[in-house]
Order: C-alpha cells, then structure tokens, then sequence
C-alpha cells in the first residue's frame, strides 16, 4: 500500500505523458511557451508501463493521462493499450483540451480509453482565444461531440474560472452539461503558471458559481470533495448531467487527497504544490530492481505533504508551471 504519515492512501496516479502543448492558456503557460524537454528525457512507453505496473501493485486503482497536450506524445493508444491490460486497474482517465481529439478519439476508443477529461474554459469565440491564445473553440468543440458517438464514454468538461473573465458562463455550462448529460467541472484558479497571473482576487469561489447555477437549475448533493476532488451536484429536477466544483483554492481538500504525480520525465510528485521530487527515472535507466524501486516510491509517498499554503504568507510557487507537472 501507499501510505503517507498522514493517514491518507495514493489511490490515483496522475500520468504526463508530455510537457509539450499546442495551447498557451493564460493560467498555465507563457505566450511564448517553455523550452521543451528534449525527447530522450522523456519517460519511454516501457518506462511508464513498468513504473505503472508497480504502483498499480502498490494500490493505485486510477490512473489519469496527462500533460502539457497528452494527445500530442505519438502513439498514445499504445501506451492506453498496454495500461488498460495491468491487472487491478479499474479506471483509465484522459485529460486534454480536445484539439485532437476528432482525429484521435476513435484510435483511442479502439484501444479501450472510455473516460475523457476535456478542457473547455468559454463557449465564446473571442474569450476562448483569449484564455488558450489560439483560435480553436470550434476544433474543441468537433472533438468533444465526436465523443457522443460512444454511449459508453464517460464526459467531462474542466474550466478553468477566472474573475472578470468567464464566471458569468456557469449556467451556460450547467445547460450544456444537461443537454448531453456531461459533467460540467469548475476549477478554481491556481496559482501555478509562469506568468505571475495568478492573484487572489482572480479567484472565483466555487460556491459561488454552485449558487449562481442553483438559483436557474436546482441543485442536489450527489457526493462533498473527498475522494474526488470535485464536490458533484446534480439536478433536482431529474435531468442528467451534473455539475462539480474543485474548490482548491477556498475549500482545500488536502486531508483527504489520494492522488500522486508522475512527470513526463520520471519524477514522483507527492502534490501538486511540491517543492521537492523523488527521481525515478535515474533508477529505472540505472537498473534497480522492482523491490529497489518500491521503496523508493514508498519513501516518497510516506513524506507526502500534509497540504497546500496557497494564500497563506509560507506559500512557495513550485517551478514547474502545470503542464509540466502534469494536471
Ligand atoms: N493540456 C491538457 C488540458 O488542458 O486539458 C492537460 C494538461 S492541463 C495542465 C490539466 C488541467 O489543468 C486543465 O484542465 C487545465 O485547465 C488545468 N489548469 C492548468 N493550469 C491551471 C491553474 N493555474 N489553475 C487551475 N487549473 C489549471
Ligand atoms: Fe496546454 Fe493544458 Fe496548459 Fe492549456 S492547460 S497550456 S492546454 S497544458
């Protein structure tokens, strides 16, 4: 088991496969992008199917594709394949902000990925632009109702809330969630990009937008922050779809995470806010034996942190921006 010295088990392991993007969203990256790590440090297909076979040996039941834009890494529906044949995995995840996904979607569906995160902050044109920097609501838009031809796909959509910016679209985000019987998730603004956009006053609590929607559409507690790091509400009137509210920010749920990071090259994230890494990937290309590896895992995640700082005075930025940690 992965136990830390609070209490808490890692149950879900977060994968970046890149820490490339064709987006620069305001909240994650610079306009100008990051110098790209160089392909060999990246983490190789055998590399993560090793790593991710002992920690789904170690209890992890979840485990989430990630990035920068996972769906840039070539040949992802191979690494799908290979995760989705470890025993005792019960769940592969995908988060991307759907510009491939058209394109991609039915590669992947063919290799067993029935669970899509997609990344979707303004249904306006000109507010999306101006949050991801590139012209392409209508490519996210094909790629996730490209979804809708598999029934048995589970749908998410993520958005990023930022004050001044997109917090009046919550109820045209609850409406879509209905319509086709999606999760609408809000994410509250962390502070984690280069840019230094992030300011307190930016964020927009999430009990605010569940207000804001409650008062239109009814809502009902489905199950608090927890396990998930969405609180989930669905509607009082029946209608599918539900809306959920990752409260990082004003309700920290840190007392009860199970979510641990691997990087695109090979680095063991207790949280996303992690001053320090545990390096596997030096160990892997040394040699070590699983027994070695494990313990090495097991150290890193008994040290895990207790919580976040954010807004408090010891707060530290990490370096990484979150592509590179991997959302
Ligand atoms: N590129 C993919 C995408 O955007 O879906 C996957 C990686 S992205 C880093 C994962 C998630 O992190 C996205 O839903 C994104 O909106 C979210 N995110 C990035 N920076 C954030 C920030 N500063 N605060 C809150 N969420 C953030
Ligand atoms: Fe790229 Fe995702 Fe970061 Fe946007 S949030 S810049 S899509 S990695």
């Amino acid at each position: 088991m992965l136990l830390d010295s609070h209490g808490r088990q890692a149950t879900k392991l977060r994968i970046s496969v890149t820490d490339r993007c064709n987006f620069r969203c305001t909240y994650c990256m610079p306009e100008e992008g990051l110098v790209w790590q160089d392909r060999a440090a990246l983490l190789s297909y055998e590399e993560i199917l090793r790593l991710a076979r002992l920690f789904v040996d170690l209890g992890v039941t979840q485990i989430r594709l990630t990035g920068g834009e996972p769906l840039l890494r070539r040949d992802l529906p191979v690494l799908v394949k290979g995760l989705k044949a470890l025993p005792g995995l019960q769940k592969l995840a995908i988060t991307t902000n759907g510009t491939l996904l058209e394109q991609l979607g039915p590669a992947l569906y063919a290799a067993g990925l029935r669970s899509f995160n997609i990344s979707l902050d303004s249904l306006d044109p000109v507010r999306f632009q101006a949050s991801v920097r590139r012209d392409a609501l209508q490519q996210v838009l094909n790629g996730l109702h490209s979804l809708s031809r598999w029934p048995d796909c589970e749908v998410k959509l993520n958005t990023v809330v930022v004050r001044g910016h997109n917090e009046d679209e919550a109820v045209a985000f609850a409406r879509l969630a209905r319509l086709h019987g999606w999760q609408a998730r809000f994410i509250e603004f962390m502070p984690l990009g280069q840019d230094d956009a992030w300011a307190q006053h930016s964020v927009v609590p999430g009990e605010e937008l569940r207000q804001a929607i409650d008062r239109v559409y009814p809502l009902k507690m489905l199950a608090p922050a927890g396990k998930n790091p969405a609180a989930r509400w669905g509607f009082v009137d029946g209608t599918p779809g539900e809306v959920g509210f990752i409260n990082s920010v004003t309700e920290p749920f840190c007392h009860s995470c199970n979510r641990i990071r691997l990087t695109a090259d090979g680095q063991l994230r207790t949280c996303l806010f992690s001053l320090r890494e545990t390096d596997l990937k030096s160990p892997l290309r040394q040699g070590l034996g699983d027994a070695e590896l494990i313990a090495r895992i097991q150290d890193a995640i008994w040290q895990k942190e207790a919580g976040h700082l954010i807004a408090q005075p010891q707060f530290e930025r990490p370096l990484r921006t979150m592509s590179r940690i991997g959302g």
